[in-house]
């Protein structure tokens, strides 16, 4: 067997790397070399890969058998380029030691620089640059970051004896008056000898040894520190925090160090090849003059613009603007470099691709394209999901780092991204009272339920203790664009109280809280929040996107309001409406449905019905207004009916004497709807099999109202959709039913309308039987909400609980993603697929699509668009994103599968 290969060269234009291999060199050592070989000034190294980190902790913290000995050759190799030994006493050569994962992981991880410096090279560095006090400024450092990274020592006791020393001897040589600040640069070198004598001491003091000589040792210590902090808890939440998996661990890059504080031409900089906020075609960046990196992060001194920077060396920023040029060409995209100037030339430390707000991640992707670097195909694949949501949605101004970090309370489950500020309040009532005299509330509830929804809209945002990202808030949350927290598993919530706690902090209803939905987190108080705008760009990109995707995008959505706003987001129908969201919408309604629950006999049942219908009929008219003319998919009663009924005795009194009947009657009647596993009970279908009048209801409504829209001249094209089938027998009883009902509406009418009935495929049975059902059903959905519960036997409501740990990949890790948000396609993607093409086996034109949260999450939209689906719908603000994803499938679909330059097979097209 080859033996592994630990460590990758790079210098004197030749790299044993390369840019694609960032998962074993990490971005940063994948760009050094591919700088090295497109013939940029880098200055000579190597990169341990992240391999070895991988090892590092799988072996207790040792390097793997070998590693030493490549680092020893590979040191050997860098001192014949640079023609200078480490740890030499008259000409030592210095290097820089860096940590880069595959993913970006900013301010996460550790740096060493100036690494070989011991008591006697300092001596011959300084001999050999002329420069006393840069050389000892230099060892300085190093005693610094080696004793802090790679040793543990706080940084602060060093920066404490760095200002004693500022203010008790530099200040009084140079008689700088009280007022006057002490900068690092007014030290000289005597003082910097005796700052090191200090730094020498209080690395004694803590580490009970002398501060190491050897630069072998050094370096050994600094190649650990740098593993270390992979798993240090910042890095460890970061990654956590931002979903990064998968990933091996830091590479570690030992570089050539090269000096940015060798005087007036010399600087360190970090920029980016455009723009990073607006995503203009502007360089944008700092420069420090006479610095070294770490002088940047730190914020010792203000850095000057890039603007500045070409005024004051202007051969320096032409070497730059060249290398920005070169590496633009090369990658086809923005990057971010870092770089360092040293007595006039210029030196590449970094390059990878920069960090873009969403609007910027448009803006230069579309540029890009008009500049004839990428095609539009590779514009569409750029854009990520998050890039879509961040235009949309108002976000937590990130630039407050300090207030960030102070009110942060705690972190839920991301359910709906976004930032909202506001009041708590605990209930739907007081959200909407408040709401109404122009207070902004977060809404805070163990757990909503329809009855909440009023509350929920009059809400700016969310906050559940229990639930996951399919629980009703965040279904409903995500209708909205509103932010949205959910399984907040933290929160004490007691509503008695008014008041909630997280640990020994608590919050009263009426103190303000702030959302960031995208992330999940809670913070304590108002952060202020910015609105992106809409940047043309976005509009131009999706454009394109709209021109290649094949899949429709239709919207899951119960009103007049919805239903526009998801039209302006480019829904081209609606995919499901759920009827039973309308009986929410005033105390009239609710009455009259909990009237019709709490009936014993048909006739009764009838006449609360007759109230409902014009409720319903009105709801869609404006429905097929607003879509004029494009499909409307509407679903028949589905929940449960115990979801309607008050379950607390002053309600059920309530509803009593409105009624005219007794407690007991509607105490008895609640009883007896309860059941164990409403979810698996008496909901869907089996209702309206039951309660036939339902339908006849729901049916009147819709055809009536697409009529009296089609009498006004607005196109309507409804399509009736069954839930919760299980057999064709039994959609057939309801089809047969529906029909006649339809037939004798449009009869009478006198108007022609077209319209269809299908089914939902929500139960395995229905995906297994799909051929025999599609003999009845002009269409499926699949509603794999449902669908994903029953498949995998787990509750949509309370798996919130224990399906992080099958998520998390250092817990059980038995899935890679939330089951509910993306869908499984190995397990419930098989009966889709199944479904689809057994569907199709006995009717080939069926039309099929999907309304389950996934149709809105970019992989599973992928799914349906290879699996042959004609639509997805989504809620509206995930329109754009599946808009999006649909383009994407066929960009995906159209590169080479494999050696036989045909595009990728695609299964059960419409025949
Ligand atoms: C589904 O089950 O996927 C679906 C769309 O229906 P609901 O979420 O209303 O149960
Ligand atoms: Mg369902």
């Amino acid at each position: 067997m080859a033996k592994t290969k630990y460590v990758y060269a790079f210098g004197a234009g030749v790299a044993e790397g390369d840019g694609t291999m960032k998962d074993l060199l990490g971005g940063k050592g994948a760009g050094l070399a591919e700088m090295t070989k497109i013939g940029l000034p880098v200055p000579a190294g190597f990169t341990i890969t992240t391999e070895v980190c991988d090892l590092y902790y799988k072996s207790g913290k040792k390097w793997p058998a070998g590693l030493d000995a490549e680092v020893d050759r590979q040191l050997k190799t860098l001192e014949k380029i640079a023609g200078k030994k480490l740890g030499d006493s008259k000409d030592p050569l210095l290097v820089s030691v860096r940590s880069g994962a595959a993913v970006s992981m900013p301010g996460m991880m550790e740096t060493i620089l100036n690494l070989g410096l011991n008591d006697a090279s300092v001596e011959g560095l300084a001999a050999k640059t002329g420069n006393r006090r840069f050389a000892l400024d230099a060892y300085r450092r190093f005693i610094m970051m080696y004793g802090s990274t790679a040793m543990g020592i706080e940084r602060e006791e060093f920066d404490h004896a760095f200002g004693e020393l500022k203010d008790n001897v530099t200040r009084i040589r140079t008689k700088a008056a009280a007022n006057v600040k002490i900068n690092d640069t007014d030290v000289d070198a005597d003082e910097l000898a005796q700052l090191i004598e200090t730094f020498k001491a209080i690395y004694r003091k803590h580490i009970k040894a002398e501060f190491p000589q050897d630069p072998r040792v050094q370096l050994k210590g600094a190649i650990d520190a740098v593993f270390g902090s992979w798993m240090a808890d910042k890095a460890v939440t970061y990654r956590k925090v931002e979903k990064i998996a998968n990933i091996k661990g830091t590479a570690v890059n030992i570089v050539q160090m090269v000096f940015g504080n060798m005087g007036d031409t010399s600087g360190t900089g970090v920029c980016f090849t455009r723009d990073p906020n607006s995503g203009d075609n502007i360089f944008y960046g700092d420069y420090l003059i006479n610095a070294q990196g770490e002088d940047v992060v730190a914020g010792i001194r203000t850095p000057i613009k890039l603007s500045d920077f070409e005024k004051k060396d202007k051969k320096a920023y032409k070497q730059l603007l060249d290398v920005r040029k070169k590496l633009e060409d090369h990658y086809k995209d923005m990057q971010d470099l870092e770089f360092t100037v040293e007595e006039g030339k210029l030196y590449m430390l970094q390059c990878r691709t920069g960090k873009r707000s969403p609007g910027a991640a448009f803006k230069i992707a579309v540029d890009l394209v008009k500049e004839k670097l990428i095609t539009k195909e590779q514009a569409i694949m750029r854009i990520k999901a998050t890039d879509i949501e961040g235009i949309f949605y108002p976000m937590i101004d990130k630039s407050q780092t300090k207030i960030l970090k102070d009110s942060f309370l705690v972190q839920g489950i991301d359910a709906v991204p976004g930032a909202a500020v506001g009041q708590v309040a605990f209930d739907a009532k007081t959200a909407e009272a408040w709401a109404a005299d122009g207070k902004k509330v977060i809404l805070v509830r163990k757990e909503t339920s329809p009855e909440d929804v009023g509350g929920m809209h009059a809400a700016q945002g969310i906050l559940t203790a229990t639930g996951g990202k399919t629980s009703h808030a965040a279904v409903v949350a995500r209708g909205w664009g509103k932010s949205c927290i959910v399984g907040c598993e933290k929160l004490d919530i007691d509503y008695v109280k008014r008041q909630f706690s997280v640990g020994s902090t608590i919050v009263k209803e009426g103190a303000f809280l702030t959302l960031d939905g995208s992330a999940g987190n809670v913070y304590l108080g108002e952060l202020t929040l910015v609105k992106p705008e809409l940047p043309a760009a976005y509009l131009t990109l999706m454009g394109w996107a709209d021109k290649i995707r094949t899949l429709k995008v239709r919207t899951n959505a119960d009103t007049p309001y919805d239903a526009e706003n998801a039209v302006r987001l480019g829904a081209e129908g609606i995919g499901l409406c759920r009827t039973e969201h309308m009986f929410f919408d005033s105390e009239e309604r609710i009455l009259a449905i909990r009237e019709m629950i709490i009936a014993d006999d048909v006739e009764t049942r009838k006449k609360a019905l007759a109230k409902l219908l014009p409720f319903q009929t009105k709801d869609f008219e404006g429905i097929f207004k607003a879509m004029d003319g494009k499909p409307v998919t509407i679903r028949l009663i589905d929940p449960p009916l115990h979801e309607f009924v008050p379950h607390d005795e002053a309600g059920q009194r309530a509803l009593a004497a409105a009624v005219g009947v007794s407690y007991e009657h509607v105490a008895q009647r609640v009883e007896q709807l309860h059941e164990a596993n409403p979810m698996l009970g008496h909901r869907g279908c089996r209702l309206t099999i039951t309660y036939p009048e339902i339908l006849d209801m729901q049916v009147t409504a819709i055809i009536s109202a697409a009529c009296n829209m089609a009498k006004k001249g607005v196109k309507v094209a409804p399509e009736i959709m069954i839930p919760l089938v299980i057999d064709a027998k039994e959609l057939k009883i309801l089809e047969v039913r529906t029909r006649s009902v339809a037939d004798a509406i449009i009869a009478k009418s006198g108007v022609k309308l077209p319209y269809m009935v299908g089914t939902m495929i929500e139960v395995p049975r229905a995906a297994l039987l799909a051929d025999k059902i599609a003999g009845v059903a002009e269409f499926f959905s699949f509603g794999t909400n449902d669908l994903t519960q029953m498949t995998l036997g787990m509750s949509r409501d309370d798996a919130g609980k224990f399906l992080p740990e099958y998520v998390d990949e250092k817990k059980a890790g038995i899935f890679k993603a939330d089951p509910f948000q993306s869908l499984d396609q190995e397990g419930v993607g098989m009966l889709v697929k199944m479904g689809i093409e057994k569907g199709r086996s006995t009717r080939p034109h069926l039309k099929v699509g999907i309304c389950g949260e996934h149709g809105g999450e970019a992989k599973s939209v992928k799914f349906c668009h290879k699996v042959g689906m004609d639509y997805v719908s989504c809620s509206p603000y995930r329109v754009p994103i599946a808009r999006l994803a649909a383009a994407q499938a066929v960009i995906e679909e159209a590169k080479c599968c494999c050696s036989c330059k045909k595009p990728a097979a695609k299964t059960g097209k419409r025949k």
